[in-house]
């Protein structure tokens, strides 16, 4: 596997390019604002096949970009949980004005707990972790200890929970479950640096009443 990632948008969103470089499929997760170019010119040339687009949840700063994706892979199922394709849908800031708009569309499929993605070779799990966002996901890769998290735990904090449609309860369960996963694991968030489940479990501050 190979993981490209690039940064951007308003909020310092990550944006991730995931390769099985034994068939050059390829996966985009999340779409941030102004990121997904660099990663597009880089499948390009190097002749990957984006299949798909996996949306860790529906907030903007993880999708503004999904139709550049789109518009050259349109072969790209978009896929995101049942329960944010309303912001897929309708795609809006509640916290700030966005300088730019978000086209509308709806997803190709949907992603729920349990299911397994295919990208390439690869083989991810979906844990449906709500509480950031009420159709949260992230996406297990245990043959090569990967977790890609979204918004749900970052290096040394955690995603917010003071949205409108947040909640913590339900953020403290899924969190509990993913810190059940092996120390190695490792974690490659929305924002942020790269980390590990043992690190965080070790250091994290947010984690420590679980
Ligand atoms: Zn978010
Ligand atoms: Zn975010």
């Amino acid at each position: 596997m190979k993981i490209h990632v690039n940064t951007g948008g308003p909020v310092a969103t990550n944006g991730y390019l995931i390769v099985d470089e034994a068939t050059g499929v390829a996966a985009m997760v999340d779409a941030p604002h102004s990121t997904v170019a660099p990663l597009l010119n880089i499948a390009v040339h190097q002749h990957y096949q984006i299949t798909q687009l996996l949306l860790t949840h529906g907030h903007w700063d993880h999708l503004a970009d999904h139709q550049v994706v789109t518009d050259s892979y349109p072969q790209a199922d978009v896929l995101i949980h049942r329960l944010d394709e309303p912001k897929l849908i309708r795609p809006i800031s509640l916290l700030m004005a966005l300088p730019f708009v978000i086209p509308s569309r709806k997803a190709t499929g949907y992603l729920e707990d349990g299911q397994r993605l295919h990208v390439g070779q690869l083989e991810f799990e979906v844990l449906f972790t709500p509480g950031h966002s009420p159709g949260h996901v992230v996406l297990y890769c245990p043959a090569e200890g990967l977790l890609l998290a979204g918004d749900l735990l970052f290096a040394g904090s955690i995603g917010r929970t003071d949205l409108p449609d947040s909640n913590p309860r339900d953020m403290a369960a899924s969190l509990a479950r993913i810190l059940k996963l092996p120390d190695e694991t490792e974690v490659r968030s929305g924002h942020g640096p790269p980390t590990t489940i043992g690190a965080e479990r070790r250091t994290n501050p947010w984690l420590e009443h679980l």
